[in-house]
């Protein structure tokens, strides 16, 4: 699997490190936007506003990439889960320490609900705190009055496709994830062997879609810095307040959900007797914080685990590499939140069928990242298509999202990377064979 962290590299300079790269394409593009307002909004006839104009396309050509990839991304990711997670449920109790259905029964179960949790904490923080009150008027809003108007019933039958092959060319994503989820399922049940070739295929091609998506993430910069022009010359610095909420509204989603919910949880799955890994996992939380990968940071998950925290290698080998694809805490808080805040600055109103809709499509978005720098920012699409809220000013809003991301993604991986932890706390506990 690519990714940031390989400790033999030596650190390039620090202007050839992505989150840098998009800072710094966030200054110059403010700078640059500044400088085309001076003197008023600039015309759409004059050469400042053909600048934007070009400023604009080049951000809009980046989101697009980004749309690309979401799909085949969400999709494979989702079957291959699933896959494992079926052939967990088929690991045969060989006499040891811990029941095998017991191990399997409890990491699901504390994957869904820590990450129900946090997906249910992030919309209640985000309607309650309104980050993305007092909205400048907007335009260009595609069909959310169809959402709107959808019912549950409808939303749920709609996950539901009557042809495979429309739900993918329309992009139906829930669709899309039932039938990933079904696929998944049904591998481990044709012959062993196959399943597995299928399973090793599928990872294959999966990597070579993350080795897409980190191409993807390498033009990034640009799509931020045209993005930040055109909102900085036409718009001003009116949504630099309501971004900055937003953040503050995630940060603090993710610091009680770590602090006070999944301790919690813990305790409440686990049994009070139950010890809650703190300041044991602290280096994989640093570690998570760095390389901003769920993924990138098993190995340091997994020694902390074993080697501070008390939890048996057993249990850690298997919760761990599982966590850090399918339990994404802080990656699921963050599509309630994204999706509760643009639809506050679009004067969207949630109902209770899209509410729900929500939680949902961000749990189960969340199962379908995968472990890797923004991963995250993928996803955003998703949900909002999911919610019908769509259109160039949902994608105008994304880019600034997608601007101040990389210090949220390094929060939301500690985030993700702690639940994993907890998880595995409560997990070795209860799958202990002396424990009823
Ligand atoms: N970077 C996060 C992780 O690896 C995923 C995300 O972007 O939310 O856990």
């Amino acid at each position: 699997m690519p990714d940031a962290a390989s400790p033999e590299k030596p650190r390039p300079p620090f202007w050839r490190v992505l989150h840098w790269q998009i800072l710094m394409a966030l200054g110059l593009g403010v700078l640059f936007g500044a400088a085309l307002r001076i003197g008023g909004v600039p015309e759409p006839t004059s050469f400042a506003g053909g600048v934007i104009d070009v400023a604009s396309w080049l951000g809009s050509l980046v989101l697009r990439l980004l749309k690309m990839v979401v799909i085949p991304l969400t999709t494979i990711s989702i079957i291959v889960g699933t896959a494992r997670l079926g052939r967990g449920s088929k690991i045969e109790d060989a006499g040891g320490t811990r029941s095998p259905a017991r191990l399997f029964g409890w990491t699901i179960g504390s994957f869904l609900v820590t990450s129900l949790a946090a997906a249910i904490l992030g919309f209640v923080f985000a309607t309650l705190a309104e980050p993305g009150a007092g909205s400048v008027e907007v335009e260009g809003i595609e069909s959310a009055q169809g959402a709107e108007g959808a019912s549950l019933y409808g939303v749920l039958l709609r996950i539901v496709p009557t042809n495979l092959f429309e739900a993918l060319a329309d992009g139906d994503i829930l669709a899309l994830i039932f039938v990933s989820v079904c696929l998944g399922l049904a591998i481990p049940r044709i012959d062993r062997k196959r399943g597995e070739a299928l399973i090793e295929t599928l990872d294959s091609l999966l990597d070579v879609v993350m080795v897409v998506t980190q191409a993807v993430l390498r033009v990034l910069p640009i799509g931020v810095f045209g993005l930040m022009v055109a909102m900085v010359a036409t718009q001003g610095f009116d949504r630099f307040e309501q971004l900055g909420r937003y953040a503050l509204v995630l940060i603090a989603g993710i610091a009680v959900h770590a602090l006070v919910v999944l301790p919690l949880l813990g305790r409440l799955l686990g049994g009070r007797e139950m010890r809650v890994p703190r300041a044991s996992v602290g280096t994989a939380v640093l570690t998570a914080f760095s390389t901003s990968s769920s993924a990138a940071t098993i190995p340091v998950t997994k020694a902390a685990l074993t080697e501070k925290a008390g939890v048996s290698e057993e249990t850690a080998s298997f919760v761990v590499p599982l966590g850090a694809t399918v339990n994404m805490d802080a990656t699921a808080m963050h599509q309630c939140v994204v999706a509760v805040f643009l639809c506050q600055v679009l004067g969207i109103e949630l109902t209770a069928a899209m509410s729900v809709t929500l939680v949902l499509v961000a749990v189960l978005a969340s199962v379908g990242a995968a472990g890797i720098p923004s991963a995250g920012i993928t996803l955003i699409f998703l949900v909002m298509q999911t919610l019908d809220v769509e259109g160039p000013e949902v994608d105008a809003l994304v880019g600034l999202i997608l601007v101040v991301d990389r210090p949220l993604d390094m929060l939301r991986t500690v985030g993700n990377v702690y639940s994993d932890t907890v998880v595995a706390a409560v997990v070795d506990r209860r799958s202990a064979n002396s424990i009823s």
